[in-house]
């Protein structure tokens, strides 16, 4: 069993030489630059500013957003593709990259005015600024209709009041696509969307999140008191902001699908390499059945992800031109690849023993960056819900 080279894993028949290209400048960039301060920056926590600066330079950080507009112009595949390869070194790294294209991007992309694209999307696809997303706020996670932060009309402005919780780059972001109340009576259908600045009066970082893993993701509450946002920064109509949210998140999720399959990845080649040279009871551990067959248990979920998100990925590439929701196709691939990604790390972690356990080796790193992939952007829990529904017609 060999461990595969990051060119030659998958159906790279598939892809286009622009996709090989941006794949090729990910994995180079990642290996040589992310991969050897990944440890330091887990360990400290601290914002990793210099590689995700040199990140926007080489176009990863608004990949899909058209090229008049600061990006890269490429496709969903040549994102996800990238993605994989960043969160492969570190899953951090992969995070922060998500949320600028997929979180903050894709969503002025689809629903903001002209002027929005010029002014936020291309600051933050060109990797000038940094973007953030805030739904979720202490009593509302899942359930976003019961959130208690609001948005008063106040002639040209909207007055903001309320504390968001568990924001992905939050207290480094220059500007955030927030969820928030206008009308409390409606629930989810009172939510409306705002693009802040966070230089402005009225905002404030709150408690910052000590966390497992994704360390050098810097994440935080934010807190508005008082925060006049103008009236055109608002993303789409009033009350549209449940359904903006959602339709982000199913382009987020394929993200996170593709950070989890490089953590998966990760965890698989390490687990091989150890496998053939650890010795035990005078032979290779990978000889014992009970090692190999975690190896083949791994390599497949691996290549099943693979494939699960090759298919949303196409399927929001149609859906650029039929409109339709890939819904499905989202939730399918980030359930899968992040239950994959878990039982990766879990199995890498047995089959290096105690040095598994160590911090000498990036294993329990992945182990611990793993487990958020089944958390945000939707627990596993609210994906199979998604699936369900979906299925069944049923709510
Ligand atoms: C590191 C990190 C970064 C994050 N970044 C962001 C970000 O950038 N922006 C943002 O808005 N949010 C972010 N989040 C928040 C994240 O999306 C939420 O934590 C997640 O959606 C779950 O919400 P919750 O924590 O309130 O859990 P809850 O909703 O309270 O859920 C608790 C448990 O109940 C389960 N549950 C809830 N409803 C159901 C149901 N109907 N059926 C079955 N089980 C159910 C859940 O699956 C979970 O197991 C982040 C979170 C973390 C940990």
């Amino acid at each position: 069993m060999a461990a595969s080279d990051a060119s030659q894993t998958g159906p790279s028949l598939l892809l286009s030489s622009e996709q090989e290209m941006i794949r090729q400048t990910a994995h180079d960039f990642a290996q040589n630059e992310i991969a050897p301060i990944a440890a330091q920056f887990d360990e400290t926590g601290e914002f990793p500013s210099e590689t995700i600066r040199k990140m926007g330079e080489l176009g990863l950080m608004g990949i899909e957003v058209p090229e008049e507009y600061g990006g890269a112009g490429m496709d969903t595949l040549a994102y996800v593709l990238a993605l994989e390869e960043i969160s492969k070194a570190d899953a951090a790294h992969g995070a922060i990259m998500s949320v600028n294209n997929s979180l903050f991007c894709y969503g002025i992309n689809r629903f903001g005015t002209e002027a929005q694209k010029q002014k936020y999307m291309r600051a933050v696809a060109s990797g000038k600024s940094i973007g953030a997303y805030s739904l979720t706020e202490p009593m509302s996670g899942s359930d976003a209709g019961t959130m208690r932060s609001r948005a008063v009309r106040d002639g040209d402005f909207y007055v903001l009041n309320g504390r968001k919780s568990w924001v992905t780059s939050g207290p480094v972001a220059d500007y955030i696509v927030v969820f928030i109340m206008t009308d409390p009576r409606k629930r989810h259908q009172g939510i409306s969307a705002f693009i802040i600045e966070t230089r402005q009066p009225g905002f404030a970082v709150g408690k910052k999140e000590p966390k497992l893993g994704i360390r050098a993701s810097a994440t935080s509450e934010i807190v508005f008191e008082g925060h006049r946002c103008p009236a055109a920064n608002r993303l789409g109509q009033e009350g549209e902001g449940f359904k903006i949210a959602m339709t982000v998140l199913d382009a987020g999720r394929i993200g996170i699908a593709s950070q989890a399959l490089g953590i998966a990845e990760a965890a698989y080649e390490a687990a091989v390499l150890y496998a053939k040279e650890r010795e035990a009871f005078g032979q290779k551990i990978g000889q014992f059945q009970g090692i190999s067959f975690k190896l083949v248990d791994m390599k497949t979920r691996i290549e099943a992800s693979r494939l699960l998100i090759y298919q949303a990925a196409l399927a929001k590439e149609r859906a650029k031109n039929t409109g339709q929701r890939f819904t499905l196709e989202a939730a399918m691939a980030k359930l899968f690849s992040a239950e994959t990604a878990m039982f990766c790390a879990h199995a890498a972690v047995q089959i290096h023993g105690g040095m598994g356990y160590s911090k000498e080796l990036p294993i329990e790193r992945y182990f611990r960056d793993a487990k958020i992939t089944e958390i945000y952007e939707g627990t596993s829990e609210i994906q199979r819900m998604v699936i369900a529904r979906l299925e069944t017609g049923l709510r």
